[in-house]
């Protein structure tokens, strides 16, 4: 089969002519059907300071897609041959203590399918039984495949009390976008979203944002201010990563405020603790994956209920032997989620 893989220790990436995996006892093996780019996935290509630390070559990437299970081990329960899956890509112990405690996503021998192991950029997948999302057959597998971002976006909003509430979401990469639709499902008073990138602030209208900045040329801290009655945002939702970014969510975050953060700094800075949460009192919520499988229910019901759609999140349908203008793309921010067909 042919997968997109990191050969060597170097940027770029190759198209290789892989055996079909055999699934282990407790796995299953999927026919790819759609299967979508990450951020990480642009790390791992690029081969960043991040990826040199983690990924050993050689690797399959890729980690977000939805198929048909063509195979089982003989001991993997609970999906059947023909069944349309999704993953979870957080491939957890079930032994640790997160894992005894209903913390599975931050188990700590955990293993990221597509950065720890192989991933998904290819034909076919074999991947644990237990991380089967089994789909409903109704939902279109390029959406299928998407709900692995979509639900960080459920998964971080879920910690922050957005009903009524002015919401104020920096960075809108596809999950920043799922964040804007996920927190008028839960029936925010007012999103506002804040990106560098002119092709997806356009995006951000069209998910839902009432009011959309550009950091480049609006100073952001005021008009958030002058958007809440002076008062600040209620709850910050920080998707950026960006030291800029981060410190001006806080800034601009009202006394009391929540944060639900989901950004990753590329490297440590320095930040004014005592002023933006000390004195502030504000409640930041750490966010690392889905609750397995709370959040997928969550995501499940707002996409069955109409709340949330991912067609609008979706902006690229292209073939994997177009990875290369895929990642492309993302590297320009020009495009929501990429989905890409086998
Ligand atoms: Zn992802
Ligand atoms: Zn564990």
């Amino acid at each position: 089969m042919k997968a997109v893989m990191k050969t060597a220790p170097k940027q770029g990436f190759e198209f290789a002519e892989l055996p079909v995996p055999k699934p282990g006892p407790k796995e299953i093996l999927v026919k790819v059907k759609a299967t979508s780019i990450c951020g990480t996935d642009v790390h791992i290509t690029e081969w960043d300071e991040w990826a040199q630390n983690r990924i050993k070559p050689p690797l399959l990437y890729g980690h977000e897609f939805a198929g048909e299970v063509v195979e089982k081990g003989g001991n993997a329960e609970g999906v059947e041959v023909g069944d349309f899956v999704s993953a979870e890509t957080h491939v957890y112990c079930g032994h640790c203590f997160q894992c005894q405690t209903g913390n599975a996503h931050i188990c700590e021998n955990v293993k990221i399918l597509g950065v720890d192991i192989n991933g998904c950029f290819a034909e076919y997948a074999a991947i644990p039984a237990s991380n089967a999302w089994k789909n409903s057959k109704k939902i279109n597998p390029k959406h299928a495949s998407a709900q692995e971002p979509l639900g960080n976006a459920v998964h971080t909003v879920s910690y922050c009390n957005v009903r009524d509430a002015n919401v104020a979401i920096f960075g809108m990469g596809p999950i920043g976008l799922c964040a804007v639709q996920v927190c008028k499902a839960y029936g925010a008073r007012k999103v506002i979203a804040v990106n560098p990138g002119e092709y997806r602030r356009k995006l951000a209208e069209k998910n839902g944002a009432d009011l959309v900045l550009n950091p480049k040329e609006d100073d952001v801290v005021k008009e958030i201010m002058d958007a809440t009655d002076g008062r600040g945002s209620d709850v910050l939702i920080e998707m950026s990563g960006s030291p800029q970014g981060i410190t001006q969510g806080f800034e601009s975050l009202r006394p009391g405020g929540e944060v639900g953060f989901l950004g990753i700094p590329p490297k440590p800075f320095e930040f004014d603790w005592s002023k933006n949460v000390v004195f502030k009192g504000c409640t930041i919520h750490g966010v690392n994956g889905r609750k397995i499988w709370d959040t997928w229910y969550r995501s499940r019901s707002l996409l069955e209920s109409g709340k949330v759609d991912l067609g609008k999140i979706v902006t690229h349908e292209l073939r994997l032997s177009d990875f290369a203008e895929g990642i492309e793309l993302m590297k320009k921010g020009e495009c929501g989620k990429i989905v890409m067909t086998p």
